[in-house]
């Protein structure tokens, strides 16, 4: 992932159409530089971690999930299961975080989180999926790690409409970096570009609201 672009220059690079006042500042004043988005592989993320849109189970999946196990190689498939054999018999809760090694990953730890399964948004979906990027950033800063890539939790398989997911993802980073100095970047993946469009609309809303 070569192609990460602040969302301060993301949305400057849309401004070119007619609005009122300047989103992109608006947007950037909040974390100025801090916050970036691309379309890519995270498995290909150069930083200190990604993470992983896991399962409960731990113990791989389909999706970006799988695509972030054959990345790491056989040794995060036995770290996960030592986890599951020892703190956490049962699996990780969905919002809940947990970080291991990366393997063979550029990045150096995967911090798996748990996303929510889309059941119509009455059962609590929102507060769960926000859960998710702050218990991530949570114990990534615990380990003093400076930079890390997320993918767009829950908007797969599990199916959190993108548009709504979008402005949790970002609401739940931005808080969390007001309250910490680390991560110092923090990196939002989208597989294709009509996720990162989908994303990017959705600041433009919430700026709008402003
Ligand atoms: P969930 O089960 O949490 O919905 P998925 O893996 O099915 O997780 O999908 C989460 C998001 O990750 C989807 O938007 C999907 O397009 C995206 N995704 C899948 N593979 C990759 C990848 N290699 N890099 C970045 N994003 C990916």
């Amino acid at each position: 992932m070569r192609n990460e672009l602040s969302l301060e220059d993301l949305m400057a690079g849309r401004s070119a159409a007619p609005v009122g006042g300047n989103r992109a500042a608006s947007i950037g004043d909040d974390r100025p530089g801090r916050i970036f988005a691309c379309v890519g592989d995270l498995t290909e993320f150069e930083g200190d971690a990604i993470v992983n849109a896991a399962n409960s189970g731990l113990l791989g999946g389909g999706g970006v999930d799988g695509a972030i196990h054959r990345a790491a190689g056989p040794s995060l498939l036995a770290e996960c299961r030592r986890i599951r054999e020892t703190v956490l018999p049962d699996g990780l809760p969905a919002g809940k975080a947990i970080v291991t090694a990366g393997g063979k990953l550029k990045a150096l730890h995967v911090v798996h989180t748990v996303g929510p399964v889309w059941h119509g948004g009455k059962s609590g979906e929102e507060e769960t999926l926000a859960s998710c990027y702050t218990e991530s950033l949570r114990a990534a800063a615990a380990l003093g790690i400076e930079s890390i890539a997320f993918p767009a939790i829950s908007t797969g398989v599990y199916g959190f409409p993108k548009s709504l997911a979008a402005p949790i993802a970002y609401g739940a980073v931005r808080a969390f970096l007001e309250t910490s100095r680390i991560p110092r970047k923090v990196v939002f993946a989208f597989h294709d570009r009509g996720d990162l469009e989908i994303f990017l609309d959705s600041l433009d809303i919430i700026s709008e609201k402003r």
